[in-house]
């Protein structure tokens, strides 16, 4: 992977790069079209990260559709899939990790603690491996988005992070390689994400400025469902993921909750006039 990358490098192409891992759907097709509209040569790659997954999660039962992926991919614009082994990605001996300060310290960093090690870790070497011009994230995983943009930049990556909008299905629920571990009550059940998100937005729009107003309307919308744990409701600044108690500037809404045994997360911006 290396050497190709280098070689098209030196060719002068402009190479998009879409980190993912893997059971593609909407939300990652979205994002190597575009790559595939702003890059000559577009790389998606497909690696479930054990670094990023915590003792008691889905490693072992995350889905890993791979023949499907690469058409899906193919189809979508991509002309490189690198899948590697984990034993390609971390040989025996490897003891490197790489670690974003603050940004990774709240709110899912919180929840998962090393999750975000093993992202910036992943995706230092990803990019190293791929030589991307543009790397394409999704704004679904927004404080993972902010990370990688602080990890590249800090780290002098020459290369620009595109953060793109989050897919969703008709009636709301953002796309996520997890869906399909919930049963058909939990899936109707897990709206209540998007619509408490959305719920908090109108509020704002017809003038909420308190946060403590908000988070208690978004917990108390989810907490109605019997099937889904609130996990953490926060509003902070979209920047800076400090949380905000009076509402200015750019904000960022997030939710993450438990339906079942599946972990979701959800998020919506808004700009506060
Ligand atoms: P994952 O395979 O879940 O690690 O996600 C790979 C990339 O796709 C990340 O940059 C995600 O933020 C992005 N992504 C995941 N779901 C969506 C979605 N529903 N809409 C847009 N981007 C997404």
């Amino acid at each position: 992977m290396a050497a190709m990358s280098r070689r098209l490098q030196q060719q002068g192409r402009r190479l998009g790069v879409v980190p993912t891992m893997g059971a593609l759907h909407e939300g990652h097709l979205s994002l190597i079209r575009r790559a595939a509209s702003q890059n000559d040569v577009v790389i998606v790659t497909i690696f479930v990260n054990p670094l990023q997954f915590g003792p008691r999660e889905d490693f072992a039962r995350y889905p890993r559709p791979l023949s499907r992926d690469l058409r899906l991919a193919q189809a979508a614009g991509a002309d490189i899939v690198f899948a590697p082994s984990a034993a390609a990605i971390y040989p025996a001996g490897f003891q490197t990790s790489v670690e974003v300060g603050a940004l990774s310290q709240g709110w899912e960093g919180r929840a998962r603690p090393g999750h975000f090690r093993g992202v910036a870790t992943v995706v230092t070497l990803l990019v190293h491996l791929t030589q991307p011009t543009n790397v394409y994230v999704g704004q679904k995983d927004y404080q993972q988005a902010l990370i990688i943009t602080r990890l590249l930049h800090d780290l002098r990556v020459p290369c620009r992070v595109r953060v793109r909008p989050t897919v969703r299905e008709p009636d709301g629920l953002a796309m996520s390689s997890r869906n399909v571990f919930l049963t058909p009550r939990q899936r109707r059940q897990a709206l209540i994400l998007s619509r408490s998100l959305r719920a908090a937005r109108a509020a704002i729009r017809a003038g909420e400025r308190r946060a403590s107003r908000l988070l208690a309307a978004m917990r108390r919308r989810i907490r109605s469902e019997p099937d889904v744990r609130l996990d953490g409701a926060a509003i902070v600044d979209a920047a800076t993921l400090e949380p905000q108690q009076v509402l200015r500037g750019r904000v960022a809404l997030l939710v993450a909750a438990r339906v079942g045994r599946t972990r979701l997360i959800d998020n919506l911006l808004v700009d506060v006039s």
